[in-house]
């Protein structure tokens, strides 16, 4: 494994560079062909094989990001999830799944693996003991996602990469919700790694994209399916993800710092009941947030009052835009029992802590007191309002 060096904004602005002899423009020229003259017998380039100029930079900041060998860029995270999964199980197989993972993740496996003879057993929990129960004789893969959607979870990575060697299982993990700024599982001994780039990596809310990153070896299965599925991105957007990837390390930080002060903020407000954020002292797994983060991200979700109504809440805000998805320089929040968590059945909601008072909140860039200003005058809208329970 290559061990990261640099510090993570150089590598964001340079690794992976893609020169243009002629002119020397400062920027990486975009090639658009889908079709190049043989390089040789052996080097063929097309979009669909994932080796066109502009995909191979890509691919190396990606790498050099997470400190591993290899990634390939997807048209969505998606796509990357389903790839790296369906190229290493196959009939027969059976995989270990955290519970509270990322809703399309969970439909993939509910509504598809089934259709392929492939098993699947939800833990108990994401704790690790009970990862390990899950486990059977014909167990090929564990996946997990941390920190989790939306209650900022965490799964104990290293543990996880000791169990999986120990019993000879892939490991894979969703970094999505920490962005390689926050937090490397390779570097805790997790195999594969994988984003949606269409959250932090892109950032600015207006690129779909994913990526697979992990070893040589453990990508070559995955090339292979993503060959024979197709799920490439296309040239422009490539370009774009690499434009955004520039600043991932500074937009990360700040949006760290932002969530830190909200939740610390929060944490304070009589609307407020409770918060989850893994840089509070008050989350269960703060310790391990520092033991393998190296920063707690820009997500938190907090759990209004009972005198609070949700959707009132919501439109009171002036700054903070309510919608799906996350991640973006603009902060917005959702309630996940009736966006992002709407299809999972209620028990299941109810039995993760998914009730209706629970808002998730992405922080974006913008200065902290004017979103603190926001939220304040919305809680004070609430307030002169008949309390409803
Ligand atoms: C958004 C998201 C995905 C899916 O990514 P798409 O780009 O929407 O396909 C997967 N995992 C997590 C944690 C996400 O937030």
């Amino acid at each position: 494994m290559k061990q990261p060096d640099k510090g993570i904004n150089t590598k964001c602005t340079h690794d992976g560079e893609l020169h243009e002899g002629t002119y020397k423009g400062a920027v990486a020229p975009l090639y658009m062909s889908t079709s190049y003259a043989y390089e040789n017998v052996e080097v063929k380039r097309y979009p669909r094989y994932f080796n066109t100029p502009n995909q191979v930079a890509l691919g190396e900041k990606l790498a050099a990001l997470e400190g591993v060998e290899e990634a390939i860029i997807f048209s969505s995270g998606m796509a990357a999830i389903s790839t790296a999964l369906l190229a290493h199980l196959q009939k027969g197989d059976h995989v270990v799944i955290q519970p509270n993972i990322y809703g399309g993740t969970y439909n993939l496996v509910t509504q598809q693996f089934k259709r392929f003879g492939i098993e699947y057993t939800f833990a108990e929990s994401h704790r690790v003991e009970d990862l390990e129960q899950a486990i059977k004789q014909h167990t090929k893969v564990m996946y997990v996602e941390s920190p989790s959607n939306p209650l900022l979870d965490l799964t104990d990575l290293q543990a996880v990469a000791s169990l999986c060697e120990k019993r000879g299982l892939l490991s894979m993990i969703d970094n999505t919700f920490a962005s390689p700024v926050n937090q490397n599982p390779a570097s805790l001994g997790i195999d594969l790694i994988l984003h949606s780039a269409t959250k932090y990596m892109g950032g600015h809310s207006d690129i779909s994209a994913g990526v697979v990153a992990g070893s040589a070896a453990h990508m070559e299965p995955v090339m292979q399916m993503a060959r024979s599925l197709g799920g490439n991105l296309s040239e422009y957007t490539v370009w774009l993800l690499e434009r955004s990837l520039k600043t991932m390390g500074i937009r990360v930080r700040a949006q760290n710092e932002n969530a830190l002060k909200m939740a610390s903020w929060l944490e304070q407000q009589d609307a407020v009941e409770q918060v989850y954020y893994p840089g509070l002292e008050s989350h269960p797994d703060h310790k391990l947030a520092k033991a393998q983060m190296s920063g707690y991200g820009g997500m938190l979700s907090f759990r209004l009052a009972p005198g609070i109504d949700p959707s009132a809440f919501q439109e009171a805000l002036q700054l903070v835009k309510p919608s799906m998805s996350l991640a973006g320089v603009e902060s917005t929040l959702l309630q996940p029992s009736k966006t992002s968590h709407a299809l999972l059945p209620a028990e299941e909601r109810e039995k993760q802590g998914i009730t209706d008072r629970l808002i998730r909140f992405s922080l974006g860039i913008e200065d902290f007191e004017d979103l603190k200003a926001d939220l304040q005058s919305a809680f004070e809208l609430q307030r002169k309002r008949p309390a409803l329970t």
